[in-house]
């Protein structure tokens, strides 16, 4: 069958490499099959499924190749570097900006057989996983066991532990867990030339640079994460919900500000403006919604939810009670609309970015108008979530249905990017690079910033083995 690509041509990889790797992993973890090449292409990058709806991929790879142990991993990449061949590392696939897509000519290494638990140290509160866990799977492991790691993203059922620490992932439950760089103490990485770092785990440590920073965000271009040790917490004793309705985003985010400054830690906070409370709570008023959740040991809790109530209310907000959480929860895995409006020709994607609180309402503001005025929009709408002391993320649903698909998705981006960096802030909160980005790193970074990222990467990975074209251009 004929497939057509849109990035890069399949390109070949030598018969001699994927001979030696079926020595190192067995010919049954070896697919060539042409089901599979498709199966793994792609990620959740909503453009490519797009295009891949009408007939498109944005490329394929040549082979297929899951591998059990991190030794396997070493001889892997020993004749990936022998035979120049790129190895794109591949989790849940549930990145949602085609990091996992596979550049001219690569190999998908698919970690998901690397899935165990491996143990947990109840007085230390850690627990250590291989990295091709599916979440889901790593947190029934702690439930049962009274505990839970707290990282709870909306890909819990389709993404691993070792995709979360390559993209610097979060949670919903973040503002009081933490997000993945604050849980992660210890970690297994193969390095390109097939060496192995372990990174001990401790809560902290004075030792030089943290080299465990280097593959949080590396997105698979600095090394495999085949281990990590992770802190845990008990199981809440008690959860305390709550809602409120407030006049503007200005007034919400000035109410989380003012909860967070007072020491108060909620795990869940999010504020939906006017548009995303009609759509997931039917609000009438032309209010934006609060919610909330506490949880914990119930002397906290208790004393938490009435500093909530107090700031909130002092601020004009209406209680809801519990409601609208509960909405909030029993749809918060649900992916929405979105398959089935791009099948009818519709663009829709996410766009999640940060900024301190002095400039969040600003870059909200700005950042919808700018996305609204692209030729070919139908409705741009956010929340606000993943909470700090300082700012806060804020996230972006658009939906188009353009003349021109590609113009549309590009010119959205482009608004939507152009007006973070105006008011200051970041242009990736959590879902971080992968391909689609790298053309906003030289404003992000810099050009010093993207040239320190490209030595760090020519220097680990000499011969470009590691997913290419991700994170930065190559720049060799
Ligand atoms: C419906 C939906 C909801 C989402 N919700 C959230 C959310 O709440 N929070 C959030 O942060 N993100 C969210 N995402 C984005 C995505 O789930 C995260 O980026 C996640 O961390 C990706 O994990 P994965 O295992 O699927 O990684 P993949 O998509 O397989 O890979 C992501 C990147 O990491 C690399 N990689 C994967 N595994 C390894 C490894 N072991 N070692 C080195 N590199 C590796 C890949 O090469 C790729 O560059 C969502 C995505 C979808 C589709």
């Amino acid at each position: 069958m004929e497939i057509k690509t849109f990035l890069s041509d399949k390109g070949e990889v030598p018969s001699e490499f994927v001979e030696k790797v079926k020595h190192i992993v067995g010919e049954e973890n070896v697919s060539e099959r042409e089901c599979d090449l498709i199966s793994y292409s792609l990620d959740y990058w909503l453009y490519g499924i797009f295009l891949s709806q009408h007939g498109e991929l944005p490329s394929l790879p040549c082979a297929v190749i899951s591998p059990r142990t991190h030794e396997e991993i070493q001889g892997i990449l020993k004749y990936a570097n022998e035979y120049k061949v790129n190895i794109t590392p591949f989790g849940g696939g549930s990145g949602v900006l085609g990091g996992t897509i596979p550049m001219e000519g690569s190999a998908i290494l698919n970690l998901q057989r690397m899935n165990k638990f491996i143990s947990l140290d109840e007085m230390s509160l850690v627990a250590e996983f291989e990295a091709g866990i599916i979440g889901a799977n790593l947190e029934r492991e702690l439930n049962h066991r009274g505990y839970s790691m707290g990282n709870i993203p909306q890909s819990l059922y389709c993404s691993t532990l070792g995709g979360w620490i390559a993209t610097r992932a979060v949670g919903q439950f973040s503002t009081k867990y933490g997000k993945i760089e604050d849980m992660v103490l210890g970690m297994e990485v193969v390095l390109p030339d097939g060496n192995l770092l372990n990174i001990k785990p401790v809560p902290r440590r004075s030792t030089g640079p943290s080299l465990k920073d280097l593959f949080l965000g590396a997105e698979g271009t600095l090394g495999i994460v085949t281990k990590a040790v992770v802190s845990v917490h008990p199981l809440p004793e008690v959860t305390v919900k709550q809602s409120f309705n407030l006049a503007s985003v200005e007034v919400a985010c000035d109410v989380v500000r003012r909860i967070l400054r007072g020491d108060a830690k909620p795990a869940v906070v999010r504020i939906f403006d006017v548009a995303e409370s009609e759509r997931y709570f039917e609000e009438t008023e032309n209010k934006v919604t609060v919610i909330f959740i506490s949880e914990g040991e119930p002397d906290f809790v208790a004393l938490e939810s009435s500093v909530i109530e107090k700031i909130a209310e002092e601020s004009g907000g209406e209680s809801l009670g519990e409601d609208r959480v509960n909405i909030w929860l029993e749809k918060r895995f649900d992916i929405g609309a979105a398959p089935i409006l791009m099948q009818r020709g519709g663009i829709v994607d996410t766009i999640e970015v940060v900024s301190l609180f002095k400039d969040a309402a600003r870059l909200y503001d700005d950042m919808i108008s700018a996305m609204k005025a692209v030729e070919g929009a139908i409705s741009v709408s956010g929340h606000f979530s993943h909470f700090y002391r300082e700012g806060a993320c804020l996230y972006i649903t658009f939906v188009g249905f353009p003349k021109d698909p590609m113009r549309y998705y590009k010119d959205t981006w482009t608004a939507a990017m152009e007006a973070t960096l105006r008011n200051d802030g970041s242009i990736s909160h959590h879902h971080g690079i992968g391909y689609w980005r790298i053309q906003f790193m030289q404003q992000e970074l810099g050009a010093s910033g993207v040239e320190l990222l490209q030595r760090i990467k020519f220097a680990l990975d000499p011969n470009g083995i590691l997913n290419r074209g991700k994170l930065v251009e190559d720049g060799r």
